[in-house]
């Protein structure tokens, strides 16, 4: 981990760099131009110039040692600037990862010394056209090469697919199969037999190349075999993403909030019907303020989850990960198409920024794991533990949060509790119905865990926060009466979202009886969930008020 003050400098270089660099109009045309701007990338992880790759670097190899704290604040400052020069940057990071947790002494020492002091790009070569979210399903193959019986190389044959700097990169980390299994394997540019496609034509991200690599009889030695035995890629690759995906979950918050940053001042000056649109609550408490509320949830669970993996103590946190990316890039999203509604007809045009936001948000969803396989990750991991704990598991959560709420009743610990004992009730009822044989009922309750765990994360940094107790590196954009506000309002949406439509999925996939929808109905806790909306609006209006910097209005004046 670096000391606060030389995050705060890397930070503040960072800004620099891209305000020189990558201002707006630039940004515009590279984007126009589907063109990857690689002299900035480089000068990026150009250790005589910006010097950004060494913040992932141990310090051992000529880096900074940048902790998972450090990581996603530089990651939330990329996207705020380009998401596609961040999977630039993101793509070296990836693709030395199975160095960094599997290579042998000395192949970490070559590598990851030559990223920190050459400043090269590597590729992270896993997807291929027929594996993507099935990476078992991978047919690239590395042959061992055997002189008086020894392995002294491989011969790669296949092909991977959507592989950021895949046409630009120096060194390329390959997924592929050997005799005893998956295995990681360097390869280097310009290998004989190695080839790449065009950049491809995407939606988004258009400054990240992003290409097809080709693999016929590509010959490596031995020692190109990352960590020397074979049959450890899966598990090389699974160590890190807790880790790596709270870097794609960064790039949701920061691109959510690059969105929302314009919308906002944008609103105050627009005037419609004879007022600022920011002072219209329909439009304020439709399309900013919800946004501003999951983005600060999923900021909350990243914030916890990186202190946790900075621990050291609590191994890979591959759930948390997956809740942290699940929440942050499903806002990130949500938030950049609301903010395109927020500028109307402005927010349609490429000058605006917010379209082209919103374009490059999109692949947060879908890269480093979709959406849904987060949501099965989640779900399935989460199902044990209320296996394990005889359906106990959500209902001590609950408990836990209900004590939060005794010591701080501001910062709604106790909508939080009643999503969790909701959400323990659904999975009970879903394990007497026998039905998580539905892969849908599955999948949703990846989202209600995911929902119900951002609410108590963000009620209990609220907590810190009025506690003069939060990580000294965190974000501190709202102040503890704001974020309590702000912790409401999400753990209204939680609680609903759990108890509703758990109602609905359950009794959809027929696992109540007419007879018994009374007492499932009652042990949901419905009425209290209905209950705990009351003060929403003002709760919604005081967040307004802070996004723009005015004094409250006295309750019920209607803006
Ligand atoms: C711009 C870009 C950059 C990328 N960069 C890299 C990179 O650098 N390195 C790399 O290795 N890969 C990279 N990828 C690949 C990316 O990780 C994959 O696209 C992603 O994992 C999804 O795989 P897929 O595209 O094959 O989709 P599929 O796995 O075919 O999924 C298609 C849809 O089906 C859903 N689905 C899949 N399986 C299930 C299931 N079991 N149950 C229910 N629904 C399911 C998915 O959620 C998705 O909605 C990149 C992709 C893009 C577009």
């Amino acid at each position: 981990m670096i000391a606060k003050k030389t995050l705060k400098l890397s930070l503040k270089s960072l800004k620099d760099f891209a305000k020189k660099r990558l201002p707006d109009e630039e940004l515009i045309q590279l984007d126009e131009r589907d063109e990857c701007p690689l002299e900035i990338v480089h000068d990026m992880c150009s250790p005589d110039k910006l010097g950004i790759q060494l913040l992932f670097i141990p310090e051992e190899f000529g880096g900074m040692g940048g902790g998972a704290f450090d990581v996603y604040c530089i990651c939330e400052e990329m996207a705020r600037i380009d998401l596609g020069v961040a999977t630039a940057v993101l793509a070296t990071f990836l693709g030395s990862d199975p160095i960094t947790v599997g290579a042998t002494p000395e192949q970490k020492k070559e590598w990851l010394s030559r990223i920190a002091e050459e400043g090269i790009l590597f590729a992270y070569g896993a997807t291929e056209p027929e594996a993507g979210s099935d990476l078992g399903a991978l047919r690239t193959t590395a042959d061992p090469v055997v002189k008086d019986g020894r392995t002294v190389g491989y011969k790669i044959n296949g092909s991977k697919q959507w592989i950021s700097n895949g046409g630009v990169a120096d060194a390329y980390t390959v997924l592929a199969n050997t005799p005893s299994g998956p295995s990681w394997f360097i390869v280097e540019k310009g290998a004989k037999g190695f080839t790449h496609d065009e950049p491809e034509d995407k939606h988004g991200i258009r400054l990240s190349n992003t290409a097809a690599l080709a693999f016929n009889e590509v010959y490596v030695d031995a020692d190109r075999l990352i960590g020397g035995v074979e049959g450890q890629g899966l598990l090389q690759a699974q160590a890190v993403f807790g880790y790596t995906r709270l870097m794609v979950a960064a790039f949701g918050l920061g691109a959510g909030w690059a969105a929302l940053d314009r919308a906002i001042p944008f609103s105050t000056k627009r005037i419609q019907a004879g007022s600022p649109l920011s002072e219209k609550q329909g439009y304020t408490h439709k399309l900013i303020v919800p946004h501003v509320a999951r983005l600060e949830a999923a900021r909350a669970y990243i914030e916890e989850t990186a202190e946790r993996i900075d621990s050291g103590t609590e191994g890979s946190l591959n759930t948390e990960g997956a809740i942290a990316k699940y929440m942050a890039t499903e806002a990130g999203n949500l938030a950049a198409d609301a903010s395109i509604q927020a500028l109307g007809g402005y927010g349609y045009t490429h000058e605006y920024m917010v379209e082209k936001i919103s374009r490059d948000v999109r692949i947060t969803t879908i890269y480093e794991g979709t959406s849904e396989i987060m949501e099965m990750t989640i779900s399935r991991d989460r199902w044990q533990s209320h296996l394990k704990t005889r359906g106990q598991h959500y209902h001590e959560r609950a408990r836990e949060w209900e004590a939060l709420h005794g010591r701080h009743p501001e910062v709604g610990a106790n909508t939080a509790a009643l999503a969790f004992h909701a959400l323990a009730e659904v999975l009970e009822k879903a394990r007497t119905g026998r039905l998580t044989r539905y892969q849908h009922i599955l999948l949703r309750a990846g989202e209600w865990m995911a929902y119900a765990e951002c609410a108590g994360s963000l009620s209990r940094r609220a907590a810190l926060l009025a506690e003069g107790k939060l990580h000294e590196k965190a974000n501190l954009r709202f102040d503890a009466k704001a974020l309590a506000t702000i912790s409401r309002i999400f753990a209204r949406e939680a609680a609903l979202k759990v108890a509703e439509e758990g109602l609905r999925w359950i009794c959809g996939a027929g696992g109540v009886s007419d007879a018994d929808m009374p007492a499932f109905e009652t042990s949901l806790g419905l009425p209290g969930v209905h209950r705990a909306q009351a003060g929403l609006i003002s709760d919604m209006d005081s967040v307004a008020d802070v996004l723009y910097g005015r004094a409250a209005k006295p309750a019920g004046v209607a803006a």
